[in-house]
């Protein structure tokens, strides 16, 4: 299997528009992120995990060119705004299937009206084959990657976090229930939510990542969402063993 971080940064992104901190005018390119997302590549099938609102940017920069599924985690602006920009694909191969929780449909349904209810002539519309998932009930997408969807919390919000064969995508959370820890165990990879250093109400941080991946013991950790409070080089030292930022662009391999 093979992920690719198509972007590691919290909503706005970094840099943050107007700001001058350290981070945001850093020279090193791992503090560029652009809004979370990730592409999976396993037995044939290419899927992505999130349609953010970078999705053209990171599409072209690593040249996609189908993907057999979508996966999303929540409905949140910087995880689906990049929907639209999937018609690219669509004109040239046809529908694509996007598989969203009850939640995450009702809101993609509200905020993508024109798509399912087309109220004008002419113009290209997504198009898109809609799946449900429900937490701890896995699929197959072709014959060798198993989707499992997860139930994780964001502050209020039930959000779908995916595992694939030995990976697990976990974003946009605050608390991980007992049923997805179980469901955690005996990763190869672990990719985590971590907005910051301070506290927040509604992400991980790097306390609270760290304490969640000490419980889940995967073989390899990588944080993502980062706000520009972290630094690559400079915060990298507050991680043990095994744990690493994620940054735009990173491969992660197992083959
Ligand atoms: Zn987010
Ligand atoms: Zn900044």
């Amino acid at each position: 299997m093979r992920l690719t971080f198509l972007g590691t940064g919290t909503s706005t992104g970094v840099p943050s528009i107007g700001c001058d901190c350290e981070t945001c005018t850093s020279n090193d390119s791992r503090d560029n992120r652009l809004r979370v997302s990730i592409l999976i590549e396993h037995g044939g099938q290419t899927v992505i995990v999130d349609t953010s609102s970078d999705f053209r940017q990171q599409a072209l920069r690593h040249r996609i060119k189908w993907l057999d599924a979508v996966f999303v985690t929540h409905c949140h602006a910087d995880h689906i705004f990049g929907l639209d920009d999937i018609r690219p694909l669509n004109f040239r191969y046809g529908p694509i299937g996007l598989y969203a929780n009850a939640t995450a449909w009702k809101d993609i349904r509200r905020i993508f009206k024109y798509v399912f209810e087309p109220s004008h002539f002419g113009g290209g519309l997504p198009q898109i084959i809609p799946h449900n998932v429900e937490p701890g009930a896995p699929f197959c997408i072709g014959n060798e990657l198993q989707v499992t969807p997860l139930e994780v919390i964001h502050g209020r919000l039930p959000v779908i976090c995916y595992r694939f064969n030995d990976f697990a995508y976990a974003t946009d959370l605050s608390e991980i229930p007992p049923a997805t820890i179980d469901a955690l165990q005996g990763l190869d990879v672990l990719v985590l939510d971590c907005l910051r250093i301070k506290p927040h109400q509604t992400h991980l941080t790097i306390d609270t990542a760290l304490a969640y991946i000490e419980k889940l013991k995967p073989r390899r950790a990588f944080l993502t969402h980062m706000a520009h409070d972290i630094k690559h080089a400079r915060d990298s030292a507050l991680l043990p063993q095994g744990v690493e930022f994620a940054y735009d662009n990173l491969v992660i391999s197992d083959e």
